[in-house]
């Protein structure tokens, strides 16, 4: 497994969505990456993000997905913007009765959700829903 992903892949195992950060000078940065994109250092960890996230854009993939994810039709993806500043693509949870993804809105709000082991070890990104909090129409 490529090193700089293994700490990421790790926290979503944890139920934790990890950001990489510069020791350096603090940039978070998504996804991770071999140097800090603001000031080139190689010293980077990782911390907890919050969680929370706004749904900037999403798809529903119900036909002729990539090689691979023919089993997972259908499924839906989202670029989700934190707010620590960084955005990163994750799959969208279903609604868990209509088995539909209706209920999510472009710029609406959306938390992670930690999948479970056996998800994460067969695809290794993270999940978001949204919150309970919030009113479907
Ligand atoms: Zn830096």
């Amino acid at each position: 497994m490529n090193d700089i992903v293994a700490e990421f892949r790790a926290g979503l195992l944890q139920g934790v969505l990890l950001l990489q950060r510069c020791r350096g000078c603090s940039h978070l940065q998504m996804y991770p990456r071999y140097r800090c994109t603001k000031c080139q250092s190689d010293q980077l960890g990782f911390t907890a993000a919050s969680g929370a996230g706004i749904l900037h854009s999403y798809t529903v993939i119900r036909a002729v997905p990539p090689r691979g994810f023919e089993d997972d039709v259908p499924y839906a993806l989202g670029v989700v913007k934190l707010p620590e500043g960084v955005q990163l693509l994750g799959r969208l949870a279903a609604h868990p009765e209509s088995r539909e993804w209706s209920h999510y809105r472009c710029d609406g709000p959306v938390v992670f959700c930690p999948a479970d082991a056996e998800e994460v070890q067969r695809r290794p990104v993270a999940w978001f829903t949204v919150p309970t909090d919030v009113q479907v129409v």
